[in-house]
């Protein structure tokens, strides 16, 4: 890190931040300018307590880090890109483009294995769909629980999808992880530790999503959490942040996925469908995914999305997805991955 003092500081005042700098656990090289004195201080940032704690002393002026405060989710020390084996399906790195498909939430039996059966034919290898809502009003439907898990695991043996599905609680994840090949874990809860901890230690391979006001650098050490806590297996999910414009639900932040390829070695998959909040819109965003080489897509499909229990409004139907499916093929290929 460095330490930056304030101006025609005495000699005895930076000796006394240099002995500091010392204690916490640095090697700290003064370079004494004729007005001005920083310290360069030579650690690990990530292992050592942070510096920072120093601009509450009244001789320094500011403290800039030099490190990352991420390590596992970094490139840097990892720089091939991590493949996520999904019941036998690989996906990030040069794998085949993997598309998630099925309904916001769960309703029935009929649904989830009719929107399963056309998920499949369209080319979707996942099934989403969720048992546990995280709705913003509590009059809103909460989602089937473990009823909705039981029929995500009969369309998984009728079809031979794998299943992604939201964790909501710590108390579920057990439950949720006895059903699911992937976790979930949502907006409201990216930066909830404690559940995302939980979901870690069980071992199954997690989709994070982005925070709707969360940054690019908090998302990864939120990934910095699973990858700390042994589990290697994580999905970044793009869904869309928080921002003035109000044609769209969310903003889709396309920009995310270029800086997460240049960041770090997880696979991205975007969410057009929280994204955009407007199911005339995710097709185009689906299509500028594929272009900017994410990993995948988790989109929303409901058999009749104007009778949709939750999210209607940005659920496409059967031919709208097949349509979507055809048409991501020639931007698949353009960046020289298999379909
Ligand atoms: C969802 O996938 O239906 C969902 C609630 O997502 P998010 O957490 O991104 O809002
Ligand atoms: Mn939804």
């Amino acid at each position: 890190m460095i330490v930056v003092l304030r101006p025609n500081l005495p000699a005895e005042e930076v000796d006394k931040v240099v002995a500091e700098v010392a204690k916490m656990g640095y090697q700290p090289h003064p370079i004494r300018g004729a007005i001005q004195t920083v310290i360069a201080a030579i650690g690990d940032e990530r292992v050592n307590p942070s510096l920072e704690t120093l601009t509450a002393w009244p001789q320094v002026e500011t403290v800039l880090r030099v490190q990352k405060r991420y390590k596992l989710v970094s490139k840097e020390g990892h720089p091939q890109p991590t493949v996520i084996n999904v019941n036998g399906q690989q996906i990030g790195g040069g794998q085949p483009f993997c598309i998630m498909g099925g309904p916001c939430s769960v309703e029935s039996e009929e649904q989830i294995m009719t929107t399963a059966r056309a998920v499949k034919a369209a080319g979707a290898t996942i099934l989403r769909g969720g048992a546990f809502k995280p709705r913003t009003s509590p009059y809103e439907f909460q989602g089937l629980g473990e009823t909705g898990l039981k029929l995500l695991a009969a369309a998984r043996k009728e079809f031979g999808l794998a299943v992604i599905t939201e964790v909501l609680a710590e108390k579920d994840v057990e439950l949720v992880a006895s059903y699911a090949d992937i976790l979930q874990i949502g907006a409201r809860n990216a930066q909830n530790f404690a559940l995302i901890t939980a979901a870690a230690k069980t071992g199954k391979p997690i989709l994070l999503k982005r925070g709707m006001s969360m940054r690019v650098e908090e998302w990864l050490l939120a990934a910095e959490y699973i990858l700390s806590n042994g589990n290697p297996n994580v999905f970044l999910c793009e869904r869309g942040i928080r921002t003035f414009e109000t044609y769209t639900r969310n903003t889709l932040d396309l920009s995310a996925v270029a800086i997460l390829k240049q960041e770090t070695h997880l696979p991205v998959i975007i969410d057009p469908s929280q994204g955009c909040g407007r199911a005339d819109l995710v097709i185009e965003l689906c299509k500028a995914a594929a272009a900017l080489n994410a990993d995948g897509l988790l989109v929303e499909v409901h058999p009749n999305p104007a009778e949709a229990w939750s999210d209607g409004q940005q659920q496409v139907d059967f031919k709208a997805f097949a349509q979507l499916c055809r048409s991501l093929k020639p931007f698949i290929a353009a960046v020289g991955r298999p379909s």
